[in-house]
């Protein structure tokens, strides 16, 4: 894989620790993943964070104040960002539509205010949990 961007030694790790995880990371299971590997001030895994999410790296899942890596490689230069979350499960993906994004993109205020950023959660049921 290419990296664009040449991460930090704390955002690397901190990266890493996200994109091995299966699900969505709080906060303080990184801190806990990462105390484990030297780093001890949570304020550098918070500026860490900070900054994997500016470069679209990962996202924040604002509802389960939790954080994932990006999948989609479009998202480093998108604000735009939508998730499905599975209710029962809590199985979040990233949804990956063009036609969504387009349309976020394009997107403004009947009273004028313009956006700079979308993070878009949709909750239902997965595959897996609707046949259940
Ligand atoms: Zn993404
Ligand atoms: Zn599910």
């Amino acid at each position: 894989m290419v990296q664009l961007q040449t991460l930090s030694k704390n955002q690397q790790v901190v990266f890493d620790i996200i994109v091995k995880a299966k699900e969505p990371l709080k906060a303080y299971s990184i801190l806990y993943n990462v105390q484990k590997k030297g780093i001890k001030a949570p304020q550098q895994i918070y500026r860490a964070l900070d900054k994997l999410i500016e470069i679209g790296k990962i996202h924040k899942i604002e509802s389960r104040n939790a954080f994932v890596a990006c999948k989609n490689s479009n998202c480093e230069i998108s604000k735009a960002t939508a998730f499905s979350i599975c209710e029962s499960c809590e199985e979040v993906d990233e949804v990956s539509d063009t036609k969504l994004s387009k349309f976020l993109s394009k997107f403004n205020d009947k009273k004028g205010m313009t956006f700079k950023r979308f993070n878009l959660e949709f909750f239902g049921l997965c595959k897996r949990c609707k046949i259940k």
